[in-house]
């Protein structure tokens, strides 16, 4: 029999985060943070969205400096793929590396494949220390690949 967290469980645990970044514990800091795990790779705006299902009252702005608060402390990390809005999540730490659709935004998690962070090392490093190398893959994902060709007039046609 599987065993579901319950809501409890879930505050206790989003409480948890943040006391062990250090970051005192608020209404809309949880409910950023509980939003974050059901949305990863989101925007601010995204995130918004989400928190203001449970506390309508919350402003966009206190989501911009809770996840402001949260990278700052290392809860949250913000990946700026090029042309889009930032994007945070959780998951810190294990310096893993983004799969981004061009067509429409899907983000993937792509691990290391080579041990400990930076997983990559320069030709030339010109004397830095590397602490991170974040690596963002664009491409077709494969519901874009699929929905291309299933619009192709030809292909549909014979259906
Ligand atoms: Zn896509
Ligand atoms: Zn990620």
């Amino acid at each position: 029999m599987t065993t579901h967290p319950t809501v409890d469980a879930r505050a206790v645990d989003t409480a948890a985060r943040l006391r062990a970044a250090g970051l005192r514990v608020t209404d809309s800091r949880r409910a950023v943070v509980e939003a974050l795990i059901e949305r990863p790779h989101a925007s601010a705006d995204e995130l918004f969205a989400v928190v203001a299902r449970t506390l309508p009252a919350t402003s966009l702005q206190s989501v911009y400096n809770a996840l402001g608060d949260f990278v700052d402390a290392g809860l949250a990390r913000r990946i700026e793929p090029a042309g889009r809005p930032g994007l945070f999540e959780l998951r810190v730490d294990d310096n893993h590396h983004h799969l981004i659709c061009s067509q429409c935004g899907a983000v993937e998690d792509v691990d290391c494949v080579v041990g400990a962070a930076p997983c990559l090392t320069p030709s030339d490093a010109h004397g830095y220390a590397v602490q991170v190398a974040e690596v963002t893959f664009w491409g077709i994902c494969p519901a874009c690949a699929n929905a291309g060709s299933a619009g192709d007039p030809a292909v549909a046609g014979a259906a």
